[in-house]
């Protein structure tokens, strides 16, 4: 059983769900405050990706529920979602066949123009390799770039929560330092000002625990621990499991 944080921005408590017949969630659930970075780690088919989908109703809750901000969303359209602050960074994260500008547009496409135009702007000031080549396709930036263009892409929405599917896939480890420092630097009250992103990051990548206020792991579509870092790395199996013997 999940903790119920009572001031928690998202909250999802029972979660099942899975493809047709096939059931990968057991009952799983999760809390992020706002302003809070939450990393949801887990090995390749842990159902991380399921979850993530489920919060941002791609794929419907069999059993369990959604809040956002207090309000049941279980049952809302993703769109509808996105309007309340939710935004989604999937493993792919961008439109390839659409130019950066178009991508962040596209991000931003419930906010007013002006907002957005304004928001491009801190976008492009964020990401400099982003705003020389505003015109160039998705499809012909390095992994790296494409990856910081998801982010920038799902910050479009002026979300509260950014919740991003493994962020660290395709990338070469030199890239996967960059995206964290990037993150960083939009975690709570960071870049963009106001009262700080709240971030939920599904990995299997330990080098993200960087970014964690505080830690879930999954497995076999259960939350196993829920705490802090040091939490996590006090618990020698979990240790074990995730960091090796080192
Ligand atoms: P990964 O790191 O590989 O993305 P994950 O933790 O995100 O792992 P999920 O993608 O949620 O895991 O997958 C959980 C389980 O659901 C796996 O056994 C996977 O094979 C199965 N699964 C995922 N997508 C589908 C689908 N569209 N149809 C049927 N089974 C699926």
């Amino acid at each position: 059983m999940t903790e119920t944080i009572d001031d928690a921005l998202l909250q999802a408590d029972g979660i099942e769900s899975g493809y047709g017949k096939v059931q990968v969630l057991w009952g799983a659930g999760l809390a992020v405050r706002p302003g809070e970075s939450v990393v949801l780690l887990g090995a390749n088919g842990a159902g991380k990706t399921t979850l993530l989908k489920v919060l941002v109703g791609l794929i419907p809750a069999w059993r369990g529920a959604v809040r956002l901000g207090g309000t049941d969303i279980t049952a809302l359209r993703t769109d509808r979602r996105v309007r309340l602050g939710l935004a989604y960074m999937s493993e792919l994260g961008v439109f390839p066949g659409l130019t950066i500008e178009e991508n962040l547009r596209i991000g931003g496409q419930f906010a007013e123009r002006a907002v957005l135009r304004a928001r491009i702007e801190e976008l492009f000031a964020v990401f400099p390799d982003l705003a020389g080549r505003k015109r160039a396709l998705a499809g012909a930036l390095s992994g790296g770039q494409r990856k910081m263009l998801g982010i920038a892409k799902a910050l479009a929405a002026g979300p509260k929560l950014l919740v991003m599917d493994e962020p660290s896939a395709g990338l070469s480890p030199l890239f996967v330092q960059q995206v964290i420092s990037v993150l960083g630097r939009f975690r709570a009250g960071g870049v963009g000002g106001g009262a700080g992103l709240a971030m939920l990051i599904a990995e299997q990548n330990v080098a993200f625990l960087d970014l964690a206020d505080r830690v879930y792991t999954l497995e076999g579509g259960r939350i196993r621990f829920e705490g802090t870092v040091a939490q996590l790395h006090a618990d020698d199996a979990l240790h074990r499991a995730y960091f090796g013997l080192a």
